[in-house]
């Protein structure tokens, strides 16, 4: 297994290009774990599954159908071959993903393939709710990101080119659900690096959690 950072915070707070920069300036690879959860949450309403059966939605993610890739960019979600991944970042989908993500039927399915993004020589950020805490609790640098509700929803809704008002009650509701859940709630690790992105810019954030990376894991 190779070197692991992990980064977590709410929605929108920058993980996926901040990891992405970061995997880049490392020369690693980078995984967002949330990509697991949006694509089960994107097929399950394609396939009419219903969202309250834990058991079904379980099975459906333990399915040998899902291939997850590693690009640079971004990560690749492919359900029975077909690459879902341009349909899986819109808000109503990642509401969707932290409806289903409570249940441990569902959490258990994806955790293994999760983990398995770190094997290999190369090193891996992985960014999300829980990869501190859960999915890599042994990694040496974790970094929790946050921001005000206002800039997180503003940065999504330059994203999507939708209403920043009609966003932010979406993400409310989603880190509301995505924190006080039982199972793997997002909460900040111990000894994390805990960063207020609001008033940075994407280079001054990753300057921090590089510099911060490389002491950590003496690089
Ligand atoms: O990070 P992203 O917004 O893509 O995540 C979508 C949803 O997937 C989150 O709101 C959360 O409910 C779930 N998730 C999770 N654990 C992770 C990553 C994402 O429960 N490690």
């Amino acid at each position: 297994m190779g070197q692991v950072v992990t980064i977590d915070g709410p929605a929108a707070s920058g993980k996926s290009s901040v990891s992405r920069d970061l995997a880049r300036r490392l020369g690693w690879r980078w995984v967002s774990t949330g990509a697991f959860y949006r694509g089960l949450a994107y097929v399950a309403r394609q396939m009419n599954v219903d969202l309250d059966d834990a058991r079904r939605l379980g099975e459906l993610a333990h399915s040998k159908e899902w291939e997850v890739l590693l690009d640079p960019e971004r990560t690749s979600v492919l359900f029975r071959g077909q690459d879902v991944t341009q349909h899986i970042f819109a808000e109503d989908v990642g509401g969707i993903a932290s409806k289903i993500s409570h249940y441990p039927e569902v959490r258990e399915a994806l955790l293994g393939a999760q983990r398995a993004c770190a094997e290999g020589p190369d090193g891996l950020v992985a960014e999300g709710r829980d990869c501190g805490t859960v999915v890599f609790p042994g990694a040496p640098a974790k970094i929790y990101l946050t921001a005000s509700s206002e800039s997180r929803a503003a940065r999504r809704a330059a994203e999507e080119g939708a209403d920043p008002n009609s966003i932010i009650e979406a993400q409310k509701v989603r880190d509301q659900q995505d924190s006080t859940r039982k199972n793997a709630p997002l909460s900040v690790p111990k000894e994390a690096l805990v960063l207020d992105t609001s008033t940075l810019n994407l280079d001054q954030v990753v300057d921090q959690v590089e510099a911060f990376a490389r002491r950590q894991l003496k690089l």
